[in-house]
């Protein structure tokens, strides 16, 4: 069993009973689908637009290579500069270079995956950059010393009175203080550090072929700020982020919104061309884009798993998942959880340290009900499994199990061979699967079937 294996059944054992994880989640997910369920309602044939969305994604997968150019091309005329990247390393050096060349000592972030995907924070902060989230549910964590609990909303573990207790302790604001004074209180501080800041690093929601665009979405105006103060514009994207055309967005934006917040579009919405032009007086003088693969091109070359490109993070597929709500972001160990990240992470990370993560599922196929671009995850799910034991990751007594299984259940009168009575001494050996707060279920003298003939 590999080392996060043991770690993914020990934290969940633990999350999953805890009463005040549980309230929070609850709570801060009931919120989301209430609204959720207004954003969805706002449409009037969702399924096309959903059908519209996946076709668009769709499109955008099947000509990557094409469109990757395309945008390239666009977005250099206008002055950025493109790097691709092949892995988080390359990344990384090409932002520390970056950061070098025109020495900078401190970063401003808006909310992005991809940057918690390679790590950045960290790796900029031990070459002495300060970095500093400027979304406010990152810029809780960042200040908690914590990640992202979830791909769209990273405070969703904490309350509001846990919020209000953190900022007492870091910056002695008053206790029990209110989410709006505290909210008052980060966007003062935060002014200061736009205005002085070098660069300013944003992933893209989109990256938009025919203008060579970067589609930024957001609530706060702090990705506005973040892109227009700073000198320098850094963006950080997987290359998966593309739509062909700008006229995609009038889909995708909403419908991002709705699966995302809830909301009908998100407030702030901005398209970045590249840097300010010697017509405009404000804007960065320049802008990066590093393009990041980073096993992006080995989902692409799965037939079972290349749709999963098509992914737009609106996160609705976490908020759905039982899963999810009862082990919690972090038990995942890896920047996306819930359904899609048990799709990528394997791809990621390695099958062999978490193809567990595919087994975490119910197959309920709550997902895949929810996606908006319509991935269907539940199935890719199973696809990872099927993987993990084709390739030799699942265990012995794994296989010996489920060719028992397979036999055993592949003929009733097989399972009606054995009595109520050895059937429930044989499920004692499946408790350590179900922990230890679960009991095993009981299986009846006899089977329904015997029970049924006995009747008729
Ligand atoms: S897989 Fe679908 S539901 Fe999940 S985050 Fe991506 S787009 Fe949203």
């Amino acid at each position: 069993m590999s080392h996060q294996k043991k770690e993914f059944l020990k934290d969940s054992d633990q999350i999953a009973f805890d009463k005040r994880h549980r309230a929070t989640i609850n709570f801060n997910i009931a919120k989301y689908d209430a609204a959720v369920e207004r954003g969805r309602n706002r449409y009037s044939d969702l399924a096309l637009a959903r059908e519209r969305a996946s076709y668009i994604k769709s499109k955008a997968i099947n000509g990557l290579h094409d469109y990757l150019i395309e945008f390239e091309q666009k977005i250099t005329a206008n002055g950025a500069e493109v790097i691709w990247a092949e892995d988080s390393g390359m990344a990384i050096d090409a932002v520390q270079k970056i950061l070098y060349e025109n020495q900078s000592r401190t970063l401003v972030k808006s909310k992005s995956m991809t940057t918690e995907e390679i790590d950045l924070n960290e790796h900029v902060e031990k070459i002495g950059v300060e970095c500093l989230e400027t979304d406010l549910g990152e810029y809780i964590v960042q200040i908690a010393g914590e990640k992202p609990y979830h791909i769209v909303t990273p405070a969703m573990h904490k309350s509001k009175e846990d919020i209000a207790a953190l900022f007492h302790e870091k910056f002695d604001t008053p206790e029990n203080s209110t989410p709006e004074f505290l909210t008052d209180y980060v966007r003062e501080l935060l002014r200061n550090k736009f205005v002085n800041s070098d660069v300013g690093v944003t992933g893209a929601n989109f990256l938009v072929a025919d203008v060579g665009g970067i589609g930024l979405t957001e609530n706060e105006g702090n990705g506005m700020m973040t892109f227009s103060f700073p000198k320098v514009h850094l963006v950080i994207a997987g290359i998966e982020k593309m739509v062909p055309s700008f006229k995609d967005l009038g889909l995708m934006w909403p419908l991002l919104a709705a699966h995302g917040t809830g909301q009908q579009i998100t407030v702030y919405n901005s398209v970045v061309t590249g840097p300010k032009n010697e017509k405009e007086k404000d804007g960065p003088g320049k802008m990066y884009v590093i393009l990041l693969d980073n096993k992006r091109s080995e989902l692409y070359q799965s037939d079972d798993h290349y749709e999963v490109l098509k992914c737009i993070r609106c996160g609705a597929c976490l908020n759905a998942c039982p899963i999810y709500k009862n082990v919690g972001g972090y038990t995942y160990d890896s920047t996306y959880g819930g359904p899609i990240g048990s799709v990528i992470t394997p791809f990621y990370k390695g099958l062999g340290k978490y193809n567990h993560l595919s087994s975490a599922c119910s197959v309920c196929g709550a997902c895949t009900e929810v996606c908006p671009v319509k991935i269907p995850l539940h199935n890719m799910l199973l696809y990872n499994r099927r993987d993990a034991v084709e390739q030799g990751h699942s265990t012995f007594a794994w296989n010996a199990g489920m060719k028992a299984f397979k036999y055993a259940f592949s003929k009733r009168k097989r399972l009606d061979m054995l009595s109520g009575k050895t059937k429930n001494k044989l499920a004692v050996f499946g408790k350590d699967g179900l922990g230890k707060k679960k009991e095993i279920p009981r299986f009846a003298d006899k089977s329904f079937s015997q029970q049924w003939k006995n009747k008729s």
